[in-house]
């Protein structure tokens, strides 16, 4: 057999904890660990972090609100800890919009630059090793013991050494890398990616005036984008999100709904459907372009502002974890003892050419740390939406803001096990959940604030 060769020098890293991916699980690990005075160094394949918030430009922070049917709800935030704190932290440098409807819900747009500079400030401010532009290629094995990852990057070949290594690639690469068992989507049936991409030039409030507050687009859109499609315009997916975001004259498309040629919904494992759901989704984004500015109302100046740096993915492979959220646990509004997150979003399945939304009313679930612990494999933890989760339930449980709060959750294991010297598996979840509720998490708080 013939390998590559790199004949360069290996650049070595020693680290306490290794995170593998700058996400929102990522950064929020990274920074908590740092924060209980470990040395953590994070690798992230692109120059900045968000991945699907920000490379995949998902832009907003769904699942910090209860759900509600009331006539008379408010935004009542169920969600604190890292979650809150880097919200602030995009609300003070005008990173981020008011709550904004969503169905029964509020969520919140956030700018995609603010996002990257408000990461960048908490990972350097707790003193976190970041390299960027680097790709975690392999992982570093003891038996059944990962002592670290190997990465390639523009310098070389980079070999890292850590007593604690935290999965937050999104697509648990570290677990499948190791060879420890995962899983994909609903026997390898995945949700379809989407292009999102920012239109200018909109005339927000005439927009606003026709369509409603509502981010989710009444029936007339989604009538008129069936009525449209096949009669010259592709438009595959007619139940749509347009949000209004920090910038007047500007909309956040969540429209496209990229498929294969032959229908089936992408999965970006495969280099092949990734390549096919870029040059689809830059396709499909140039259509939903055209047809808001010919026949949305506020849209007729509008002009395309950017795609995400790559196709939105929502869903690829999971590690399996020594428990796993079901699909009942999340419209039973299920708590756990050992539950480290909470979360109130409702399952938003992205399949077929109607999103299927079901939501969870005036209450939250929470997610027990199991989730996060692979089955088999030491020194090994995970933080994402690569959790352990069904189907139905990742599509639920993989908003931005359950992220923030699995990261925050993922660095505090990391630093009681390391502190008491125990594997991640022999560690009580209702230890990790205490630390969160000593960091601000709240998860014990019954009674929470309204914003
Ligand atoms: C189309 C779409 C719309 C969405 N809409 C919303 C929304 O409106 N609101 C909301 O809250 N959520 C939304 N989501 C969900 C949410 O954005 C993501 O699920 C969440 O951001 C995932 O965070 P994560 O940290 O688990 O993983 P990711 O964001 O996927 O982060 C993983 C990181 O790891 C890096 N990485 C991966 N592999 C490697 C490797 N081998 N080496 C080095 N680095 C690596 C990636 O570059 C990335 O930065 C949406 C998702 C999609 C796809």
């Amino acid at each position: 057999m013939t390998t590559g060769i790199d004949r360069r020098a290996t650049l070595k890293v020693d680290a306490d904890v290794l995170v593998a991916g700058g996400g929102a699980a990522g950064v929020a690990a990274a920074v908590t660990a740092a924060r209980q005075g470990l040395s953590v160094v994070l690798v992230e394949r692109y120059g900045f972090c968000g991945g699907g918030a920000v490379a995949g430009l998902s832009g907003t922070v769904c699942g910090l609100y209860e759900a509600s049917d009331r006539p008379d709800a408010r935004p009542r935030q169920v969600v604190f800890g890292f979650a809150d704190e880097f919200v602030r932290l995009l609300e003070s440098r005008g990173g981020l919009t008011p709550p904004q409807r969503y169905g029964k819900t509020w969520t919140r747009v956030h700018d995609p630059l603010m996002w990257r500079e408000a990461a960048d400030h908490v990972l350097r401010e707790a003193g976190v090793r970041i390299l960027f532009h680097s790709v975690i290629t392999g992982a570093l094995l003891d038996g059944e013991r990962v002592i670290g990852a190997w990465a390639w990057s523009k310098e070389g070949p980079v070999e890292l050494r850590a007593r604690i290594s935290i999965d937050a690639s999104g697509d648990a690469d570290l677990v499948a890398m190791a060879g420890f068992e995962s899983f994909v989507g609903d026997n390898g049936t995945v949700q379809n990616p989407t292009m999102i991409f920012r239109l200018g030039g909109v005339d927000v409030p005439r927009f606003v005036a026709a369509y409603g507050e509502d981010t989710i687009m009444p029936e007339p859109v989604s009538a008129l984008l069936r009525e449209h499609h096949g009669h010259g315009w592709f438009l595959p997916r007619s139940k749509i999100w347009l949000f209004p975001t920090t910038r007047p004259n500007e909309l956040l498309c969540n429209c496209t709904r990229v498929v294969g040629a032959d229908g089936r919904e992408l999965n970006t494992l495969f280099a092949r459907d990734f390549t096919d759901a870029e040059l689809e989704g830059r396709l499909q984004m140039r259509q939903y372009a055209r047809f808001f500015r010919e026949k949305l109302v506020g849209c007729e100046n509008a002009y395309v502002v950017d795609t995400g740096v790559q196709v939105g993915v929502r869903q690829t492979r999971q590690a399996r974890g020594v428990a796993t959220l079901a699909n009942a646990d999340i419209l039973a509004g299920r708590k756990f003892a050992d539950a480290i997150a909470r979360s109130p979003w409702p399952i938003e399945l992205h399949a077929g050419a109607k999103p299927r939304v079901e939501w969870l009313l005036d209450d939250w679930y929470e997610v027990p740390y199991g989730c996060f612990v692979p089955v088999r494999g030491e020194g090994l933890l995970t933080a994402g939406r690569c959790l352990s989760a069904q189907h139905e339930a990742v599509a639920s449980a993989r908003v931005t803001a359950q992220c923030f709060s699995y990261g925050h959750a993922i660095g505090h294991a990391a630093a009681l096990c390391l502190e008491s010297g125990i594997a991640p598996r022999a560690l009580p979840g209702q230890a990790v959940r205490a630390a969160l509720d000593r960091s601000g998490a709240r998860l014990d708080e019954e009674a929470v604030a309204t914003r």
